[in-house]
């Protein structure tokens, strides 16, 4: 491809609201470009980028018996009112009409879709198993569109549904994408990490989050050393502190004023915050119009997960949030500052698992500026709910072993789950066993963000000069810098050396434009290509400079040389590792 004649423009400045690297490298080198908040397209050079890792994907998910198809981002609500998923999405749901008044929405997901083609034309288990996949355009309606390519609101995702007789055959095909997914990251030279995660609003049992380590992810994972447990931190499982024998003391009422945070009422009267328990007041908006309240308890120097409550809860996430706490004192008995479980009526309970055997801790009365001293679980109050609802801290001990857990960051460029018979048995998909005895399909679903993944992959290889592809998805492996086009000898080799590495099959980028050289170097690292040959005044001694993007040093070498080089670095990298 000759630049001078091309689609080809990038930026010196940092787009303004730009925050983090992809986001800034991406727009600069001209690879995308936003339309709207959480909407962006792409342009020539982020295209081609994009078909890589398309390509890596399709290749993968095919070796593992995985058949494409291409559904509409348009669905018929009524799928989503069958699986629940209509009210239980909520308002990330692109909801829309059609002129009759027809509701539709854009897919943010496709499990409805996918159940409704296999329930319609699977119907014995001759037919099983089967895997359907697709690379298309997901919508979803954030309410924080940010960080580029990382959140927003239209993105491209690779979703794939398995549909097996039983659990055994989903095991079989989960670990089949999980393996698929790791060599997909890989070729993607992505340094990545799978681990536990939350299955979330799309149900089923079992699921892995991989993530591509970053300090900008926003998905944070507990780990361990010692052993192999890694969790994202919504889906760690916390050790509960040890239940104590020591005896239970008379209930005391004291007047505390003012100390409305634990470690206020903990200094106030000279505790340890482990000595207390907090309360945290949550409002549901159930389906059907009414409102109920929550009151959940951790112990005073703990943290509420909100994942595991809201599981605990079986709500959906857009259905609860902070109560206000006047309103709800009027029906429930709480004061804010001074919530306790003794006295609270007319709303749920939740307990942290580990205060059931903790003893005399220190609660809100539900009174201003009174708590009370020595309350116990079981003689003074019970949960509606008790499990563990809390956060795990960096340094707690690993639920699997019991070492200090580690904490770091990444982003989540896909997601596996086991889904088991949650769509197949709302929406009816069932096959006839060997005995013609009707069974629900057994679902896994598997997404990857392909345009998350493009800004992983920047996030992980940049410099302040710009992107560093990797060879197996670089726009183009190699550019060939022609210093001045208007010598005749320099525009010459420059000629033979795109010719040779074409004729090669490498892709090459002749930068023949009429700029001056600082200006093609300068956009030559922003766009990140891996190898740079440039054409200068060596050309008339048959010399040219060759250059990795990802080192420092130019080595001169004559054109065959470079040629060779070029040729043998593009084939060992091209496929990724
Ligand atoms: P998140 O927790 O980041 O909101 P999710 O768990 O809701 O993501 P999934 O439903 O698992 O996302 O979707 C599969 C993949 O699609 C994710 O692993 C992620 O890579 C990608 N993805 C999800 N939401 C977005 C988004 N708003 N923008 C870009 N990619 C996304
Ligand atoms: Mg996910």
């Amino acid at each position: 491809m000759r630049l001078s004649n091309k689609y080809f423009k990038t930026l010196r400045q940092t787009p303004a609201e730009a925050e983090i690297s992809s986001h800034i490298l991406l727009v600069r080198a001209g690879m995308i470009r936003k339309l709207a908040s959480g909407i962006y397209g792409f342009m020539p050079f982020g295209q081609r980028s994009l078909r890589k890792i398309e390509e890596i994907i399709r290749e993968e998910i095919d070796a593992k018996g995985g058949q494409e198809i291409h559904m509409s981002a348009v669905q018929p609500a009524e799928l989503w009112q069958e699986s629940g998923r209509w009210y239980g999405y909520g308002p990330e749901l692109w909801r829309l009409k059609d002129r009759h008044g027809r509701e539709f929405c854009l897919g943010p997901t496709h499990e409805e879709i996918f159940t409704d083609i296999v329930r319609n034309d699977i119907n014995s288990y001759r037919q099983l198993p089967i895997n359907l996949y697709q690379i298309q355009t997901k919508y979803r309606d954030e309410a924080r569109p940010r960080f580029g390519l990382l959140r927003t609101r239209e993105f491209i995702m690779k979703d794939a549904y398995s549909f097996d007789k039983n659990d055994e055959g989903l095991e079989k095909s989960y670990m089949e994408m999980y393996d698929a997914y790791g060599k997909i990251f890989t070729r993607c030279g992505l340094e990545f990490r799978p681990v536990e995660a939350d299955n979330g609003a799309i149900g089923g049992s079992k699921s892995h989050e991989f993530t591509a380590l970053s300090t900008v992810g926003e998905s944070e994972i507990a780990y361990c050393d010692n052993c192999d447990m890694a969790a994202t931190t919504e889906r760690a499982e916390c050790v509960d502190a040890a239940a104590s024998d020591a005896q239970m003391l008379e209930p005391e009422k004291v007047y505390t004023p003012g100390t409305k945070t634990i470690e206020d009422v903990a200094k106030y009267l000279g505790l340890d915050t482990m000595q207390t328990m907090k309360a945290l007041l949550f409002v549901t908006h159930m389906q059907d119009g009414k409102d109920e309240y929550v009151a959940a308890f951790v112990r005073g120097d703990r943290e509420l997960n909100m994942t595991k409550l809201i599981n605990a809860l079986g709500v959906p996430e857009h259905a609860i949030e902070f109560a206000d706490e006047g309103r709800m004192q009027a029906v429930t008995g709480c004061v804010g500052g001074f919530t306790g479980p003794i006295g609270l009526h007319d709303c749920k309970i939740v307990v942290d698992s580990e205060l059931v055997g903790i003893r005399n801790l220190c609660a809100g009365a539900c009174e201003e500026n009174y708590h009370i001293k020595n309350v116990n679980y079981d003689r003074d109050y019970k949960g509606d709910i008790v499990c563990d609802i809390k956060l795990i801290k960096e340094g707690d001990p690993c639920p699997d072993c019991g070492a200090p857990v580690k904490f770091t960051r990444g982003i989540e460029v896909g997601q596996v789950f086991m889904l088991g018979t949650k769509y197949s048995e709302s929406m009816g998909a069932y096959y006839k066993d060997e005995n013609m005895k009707d069974c629900p399909i057994v679902m896994g679903c598997y997404g990857i963000g392909v345009t998350r993944t493009l800004a992983a992959i920047v996030e992980q290889y940049h410099d302040d000069k710009g992107i560093i592809w990797p060879m197996s998805v670089a726009p183009y492996h190699v550019i060939i810098t022609l210093v001045n086009p208007d010598d005749e000898v320099q525009a010459r080799v420059a000629d033979e050396l795109y010719a040779g590495l074409t004729d090669e099959g490498v892709e090459a980028i002749l930068d023949d434009r009429k700029e001056r050289p600082g200006v093609k170097f300068k956009d030559a690292d922003l766009l990140g290509i891996p190898v740079r040959i440039t054409v200068g005044r060596g050309a008339t001694d048959g010399i040219v400079e060759y250059k990795l993007r990802r080192d420092a040093d130019k080595v001169e070498m004559e054109v065959k040389d470079a040629l060779i080089e070029a040729i043998a670095i593009v084939n060992a990298e091209k496929r990724g590792q």
